[in-house]
């Protein structure tokens, strides 16, 4: 398929694999691997979620389902949590591959909940509030670029709450001792 207009309109655009930078495609390949440690007994639904963090480090996440559905966590929310438990709140994308129960190969890309953009967007707004999205099939045979800005728009976030020193102030963290 060609680069150009995905099939959900005007938001992102259809780009090839060979297209996107050598750490997004790890990003995908992460995404694909973890897909087998969803943890999913209810839905059968699998997410694979990588962040990409500023300064090059690929952080996973997959989807941890509950008894009580509504205590599951989803693969992106998931991610963002483990990165900041590394102390990393920086990111320049993100990576998402689902499948579905059947584990079949799939012909249409996965995009973040409304709480996970929610979620991404409290920490892509304490910088510059960029933060690249990549969708992509199982096979990366259709693959969606587009961004947070773009799928979350007019959004609400730390810059309507606070000041800009603490938006400094939570840029940082603390580095865990490895
Ligand atoms: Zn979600």
């Amino acid at each position: 398929m060609e680069d150009g207009k995905g099939p959900h309109g005007s938001v992102g655009r259809i780009i090839k694999y060979d297209r996107v930078t050598s750490l997004q495609q790890q990003a995908l390949e992460q995404a694909l691997t973890v897909l087998d440690n969803a943890y999913n007994p209810y839905s059968g639904f699998s997410v694979g979620a990588t962040l990409i963090s500023a300064d090059g480090r690929l952080i996973t996440g997959t989807n941890f389902e509950n008894a009580a559905y509504g205590s599951t966590i989803c693969a992106e929310r998931a991610a963002v949590l483990q990165a900041n438990s590394m102390g990393v709140r920086h990111f320049t994308g993100i990576a998402i591959i689902a499948r579905g129960k059947s584990r079949k190969a799939t012909t249409k890309v996965t995009a973040p909940c409304g709480s996970c953009r929610q979620v991404l967007w409290e920490l892509a707004d304490l910088w510059d509030g960029t933060l690249d999205v990549i969708l992509s099939t199982t096979e990366k045979d259709m693959i969606i670029l587009t961004s947070i800005r773009e799928i979350f728009p007019l959004p609400f976030g730390p810059s309507q709450m606070l000041e800009k020193n603490d938006i400094l102030q939570y840029r940082k963290t603390n580095q865990p001792l490895i």
